[in-house]
């Protein structure tokens, strides 16, 4: 397959898109990236890669790094996660607070940002030092020692958190958050914080097209079982209230980020990432939406 070809197309194709969304503002540094950037990266897992466009220009991940906590602490805690957070999708947007007090402190998954901000809770009770675990971690699924922290967007995330502070203490008045909440936003503001391009995501999603495996170093990041399920809630929940839409027009399990990233991957196969900072309403690159609806027609393959 050419993927090279199918990648430069729809990144001809797409640019007209420009315009039609809006970079997020809730975060002032976020609301200073340049709309106009459009990167893709394939990688897959015969070694190749494949870039174009602004692929190697690094971008805050943003909920993405929701993916790599939920992987850090089933990795260490399996099933027991699945007592603090539910795994439906919510049909809400991804910072809404109404599900959680009828439902008793129980976020509907681990991608709304209160069910994310669970995990991350439990990652800061199971490692001594959760940033630097987290980089750790990282770098190592997209073998790259540069995966760094943007200290600006963390700081100004943390300035501008009052929904995830209300979310934390709201969800540890029911007894489901451990750590202190200061402690929990710092971290948390850290790892939407985590900059990387969309090569080095497109390498990061690897393992789990890997069976669990990162193919960098051959360490079983996750058994099989996990895996998969961290695939099917991607599916079902890695898009907002966008999920059943994404999975309709795309066909694969992925995750967004309101930095404007996409990362998603074909089972065996291979991992895409797209990048593009303007936003559609509910939150998900539009351009990134449209690139990988595009990406599995033309090579008439998904999951399904
Ligand atoms: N840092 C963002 C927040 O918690 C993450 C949102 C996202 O990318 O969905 O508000």
């Amino acid at each position: 397959m050419d993927y090279q070809n199918v990648i430069d197309r729809i990144h001809g194709q797409l640019q007209d898109l420009w315009g039609q969304g809006r970079v997020a503002d809730y975060i002032p540094a976020l609301a200073k990236v340049d709309p106009r950037q459009f990167g893709i990266a394939v990688a897959t897992l015969d070694g190749q890669e494949f870039r174009t466009g602004d692929a190697q220009v690094c971008f805050s991940i943003q909920s993405i790094s929701k993916v790599f906590t939920l992987a850090m602490v089933t990795g260490r805690i399996g099933d027991d996660i699945w007592k603090a957070v539910g795994r439906e999708p919510s049909g809400n947007p991804f910072n809404s607070l109404v599900q959680l007090e009828y439902e008793h402190g129980l976020p509907r998954n681990p991608f709304i940002n209160a069910g994310a901000l669970v995990v991350t809770d439990r990652l800061i009770s199971l490692y001594p030092h959760p940033k630097d675990a987290m980089l750790e971690f990282v770098r190592a699924l997209c073998a790259n020692d540069d995966i760094y922290y943007d200290k600006e967007i963390a700081r100004s995330e943390r300035l501008n958190a009052d929904r995830n502070l209300a979310l934390a203490y709201f969800m540890k008045s029911f007894g489901n958050i451990e750590n202190d909440v200061e402690t929990l936003l710092d971290v948390y503001c850290h790892q939407c914080a985590i900059s990387m391009s969309c090569a080095d995501l497109a390498r990061a999603f690897l393992f789990l097209s890997n069976r669990g495996v990162n193919p960098f170093d051959g360490r079983q990041v996750l058994t099989v079982s996990q895996a998969k399920r961290l695939g099917a809630l991607m599916l079902t929940c890695g898009f907002y209230d966008e999920s059943g839409d994404f999975a309709f027009r795309a066909g694969l399990p992925g995750k967004s980020g309101v930095g404007g990233g996409i990362a998603a991957y074909i089972p065996g196969n291979l991992a895409i990432t797209v990048w593009s900072p303007e936003l559609n309403r509910h939150g998900n690159s539009l351009i990134g939406m449209a690139a990988l609806e595009h990406f599995t027609t033309d090579i008439g393959n998904s999951i399904f």
